[in-house]
C-alpha cells in the first residue's frame, strides 16, 4: 500500500531556485501532497540543490547525510543545479532514495510515485499562485545563460537561456500580486530575457506590460549593467516607483586584465560608463554589485583598479566574495592563484568601503519619502523601500502592507511610521 506524500522542502541557493521549489511544492500539493515544516513529520524530503561553489555542493551532501542519520525512514530526493551538474556523484550516494536532474515539477512527481509515495492524478504544473513564505513574490521570467564566465558553473547546470512567453509571465504576475505587494523579476540571466522568443521580446517591454495590467511593485533581481537598455532605464525613471529604483549590477572586477580572465564580455570602461549614465538619469536609487576578489591573476595593481571603481561609483551596498575555485570550470585551472590571506584582506577593504557608502546613502535619505513594503511576520516585521533599504517600523505595521512614509534616522538606523491597515494578501 502506498503513502500520500508529506513533504519537507529545503532550498539552497538563489531566488530562481526558491521559485523552482515553490513550483514543485504547488504541483505536489495540487496532487494531494502536504507540506510540513519539520522533517520529523515528513515521509519525504525534497532538497533543491545549488552548485554555485564547491561548498554549495558539499552543503547539499551534508544535509542528505544528516537527514539520513536522524530520520532513517525518511525518503530523500534531491533536485536542482548541483544534482544536474554532479548527477553521477548523487547517484552514488547510498543515503539518497531518488533524484531529479533539474527542476521539473512533473519529474519530481514521477520520482515520488516511483518511491511508492503516490500522488493523485489531475492538476499538473501551472502558473505559481503564491510563494508559501515571504511577503515578496519571486516571478521567474527565464532560465539559463548564454554567457561563458570562466568561474561560473550555473550556466553549465542550467544550459542556454530560455525565456517564458510574455503572456504566461503576465498571467502569473496577476495571480502572485493577489498575495504579494512586490514581485521580484528573477532568472539566471534576466538581461537576455526575450532574445529567444519569436517574435523577440525585451525585459523592458515585459515589465511595462506587467505594470500596465497588474497593480504591484516590481523589482529587478541581478542584471548586467551593460544589458540595461534605454527602454528599461526610462521605465525605471518614469514608472513612479512601480519598477523599484534599485539595480543590482554585478561588477566582479574593476580590472580589464581580470575581466578578460573571467571571460566577461565587457570592459571596465563599458561598465563604468553605463552605471554613470544610469545614475545620472535616476538620481537617488539603490545600487548594489557583486565583486569577486582574489581571482587568479589579480595582483595589487588590478585590485587597486577595482577599489578605485568601487570608490567612484554610487553603490549603496556590495556583496564581496573571495574567489573560491569551482571544480570543472575554466577558472579552476588558471595559474597565479592569490593567497587566501591576501584575498581576505582585500575583501575586508572593500566591505569597509561598502559600509561607509551605505551609511552615507542612508544619511542622505533621512527626512525623505519612501515607498515601503512590510516584510516578515509576527514581531519580526521590517520595511523594505523601493531603493532596497531595510527600515525599522513604528506605528501599526501589517505584513504585506505598502505605504509611503518619511524616513528618519535614529541611532544610526532608518525608521518609518506605518499606518494601521486591514490585513493584506
Ligand atoms: S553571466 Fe556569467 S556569472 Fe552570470 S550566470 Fe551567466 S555565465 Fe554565470
Amino acid at each position: 500500500m502506498s503513502d500520500r506524500p508529506t513533504v519537507w522542502f529545503h532550498t539552497f541557493g538563489c531566488k530562481a531556485n526558491q521559485y523552482d521549489t515553490e513550483r514543485i511544492r504547488q504541483t505536489l500539493e495540487r496532487r494531494g501532497a502536504a507540506t510540513v515544516d519539520d522533517p520529523e513529520l515528513a515521509n519525504v524530503a525534497v532538497i533543491n540543490t545549488c552548485t554555485v561553489t564547491n561548498q554549495a555542493d558539499a552543503n547539499a551532501r551534508h544535509l542528505v547525510r544528516r537527514l539520513r542519520r536522524r530520520h532513517p525512514r525518511l525518503k530523500i530526493v534531491t533536485a536542482g543545479c548541483s544534482t544536474s551538474f554532479r548527477e553521477e556523484m548523487y547517484r552514488a550516494m547510498p543515503e539518497l532514495d531518488g533524484l531529479v536532474a533539474g527542476h521539473d515539477p512533473e519529474a519530481v512527481v514521477e520520482e515520488l510515485d516511483r518511491l511508492g509515495l503516490e500522488t493523485t492524478s489531475g492538476a499538473l504544473d501551472g502558473p505559481l499562485e503564491r510563494n508559501r513564505r515571504g511577503t515578496r513574490g519571486w516571478l521567474k521570467v527565464q532560465d539559463g545563460c548564454d554567457r561563458k564566465c570562466s568561474f561560473c558553473a550555473t550556466r553549465l547546470a542550467r544550459g542556454a537561456s530560455v525565456s517564458r512567453p510574455v503572456d504566461e509571465v503576465v498571467e502569473e504576475a496577476k495571480r502572485l500580486a493577489v498575495h504579494h505587494p512586490e514581485l521580484v523579476i528573477t532568472g539566471i540571466h534576466i538581461g537576455h530575457y526575450g532574445h529567444d522568443l519569436r517574435p523577440p521580446a525585451t525585459l523592458a517591454r515585459l515589465c511595462a506590460r506587467i505594470l500596465d495590467r497588474v497593480d504591484v511593485r516590481l523589482r529587478l533581481s541581478s542584471i548586467e549593467a551593460t544589458e540595461i537598455d534605454d527602454d528599461l532605464l526610462s521605465l525605471l525613471a518614469e514608472s513612479g516607483g512601480q519598477l523599484a529604483p534599485h539595480l543590482h549590477v554585478p561588477l566582479q572586477s574593476g580590472s580589464d586584465a581580470v575581466l578578460r580572465l573571467m571571460r566577461r564580455w565587457h570592459t571596465r570602461a563599458d561598465y563604468r560608463a553605463r552605471v554613470l549614465q544610469i545614475a545620472d538619469r535616476l538620481g537617488s536609487f539603490g545600487l548594489g554589485a557583486d565583486v569577486i576578489v582574489g581571482f587568479p591573476g589579480e595582483g595589487s595593481r588590478e585590485f587597486d583598479e577595482t577599489r578605485a571603481l568601487v570608490e567612484e561609483l554610487p553603490y549603496t551596498y556590495l556583496h564581496v566574495f573571495p574567489y573560491s575555485a569551482r571544480d570543472d570550470t575554466v577558472a579552476a585551472s588558471l595559474p597565479d592563484r592569490v593567497p587566501g590571506d591576501v584575498a581576505a584582506d582585500r575583501s575586508r577593504e572593500l566591505r569597509e568601503i561598502a559600509v561607509s557608502k551605505a551609511a552615507a546613502y542612508e544619511a542622505h535619505r533621512d527626512g525623505t519619502w519612501a515607498d515601503i513594503v512590510v516584510e516578515g511576520h509576527d514581531d519580526r516585521l521590517v520595511g523594505v523601500t523601493g531603493d532596497y533599504l531595510r527600515v525599522e517600523l513604528g506605528g501599526a505595521p501589517t505584513a504585506g502592507a505598502r505605504f509611503a512614509a518619511v524616513l528618519r534616522r535614529r541611532d544610526g538606523r532608518l525608521v518609518a511610521r506605518a499606518p494601521a491597515v486591514e490585513k493584506v494578501g
